[in-house]
């Protein structure tokens, strides 16, 4: 099974992949967390050519063959993961790889072309959206210290940036978008858990989702 999730950043994509993949039984691909883990590989200056990327079933990402994991959530690394996904020959590295991690087993990848790109025939495509102003108040509260006005300015350039191109954020017509603006995380999980079962449940009457 393949489960695609996409959004913006502070969607509430990572809460709702990590509940999924827990309740479904499948290995959590958090794709963000890769495209991070090359621009610090670049940003620690080794040229993209050596850098190597392993995604644990725990969650943890390897940059050739160190944990950075502590290291990809800060400011710097936001913006500069963001101007790294830009570049062509980055993404054709990390969706074959993101493929090859679907290919012989059950996923629930999280990203912004998953369900247009990276999955095209997942089994499952959820779209989770919030305000920008709503995701920035999100982002502030598990980073208390940046002020609200510097986080909100920060994630309005980090759309524009993210929302142009190599099919990101692409609503496909089989997507189910799920607005998550005012509501718990619980609401939200309990709907994207409905959306999962009511696609297994159809792949139980005629025996085949997809490949
Ligand atoms: O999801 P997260 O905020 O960790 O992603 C970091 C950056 O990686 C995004 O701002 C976006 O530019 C890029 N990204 C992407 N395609 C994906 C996942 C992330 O372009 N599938």
């Amino acid at each position: 099974m393949q489960i695609a999730i996409d959004g913006p950043a502070g969607s509430g994509k990572t809460s709702v992949a990590r509940a999924l993949a827990k309740r479904f039984g499948c290995l959590l691909v958090n794709t963000g967390a890769m495209y991070r883990a090359v621009a610090l590989g670049l940003f620690q200056g080794l040229n993209f050519s050596e850098i190597s990327i392993e995604v644990r079933p725990d969650e943890r990402i390897l940059l050739n063959g160190q944990d950075v994991t502590e290291q990809l959530y800060t400011p710097q690394m936001d913006e500069l993961a963001s101007q790294v996904a830009a570049r062509p020959e980055v993404r054709e590295f990390l969706i074959a790889q993101q493929r090859a991690l679907a290919r012989d087993r059950d996923v629930v990848m999280e990203g912004r072309d998953i369900g247009s790109v990276v999955l095209p025939n997942a089994d499952v495509k959820l779209y989770l959206d919030a305000s920008v102003e709503e995701r920035a108040r999100r982002r502030c509260r598990e980073r208390p210290h940046q002020p609200y006005a510097d986080v909100l300015a920060q994630m309005r350039a980090r759309d524009a940036r993210d929302g142009v191109g190599f099919g990101r954020l692409q609503i496909t017509p089989e997507t189910i978008v799920i607005r998550t603006e005012g509501r718990t995380l619980e609401d939200v999980i309990a709907e994207a858990v409905r959306a999962v079962e009511s696609a297994l449940q159809k792949r139980g009457a005629s025996g085949k989702l997809s490949e």
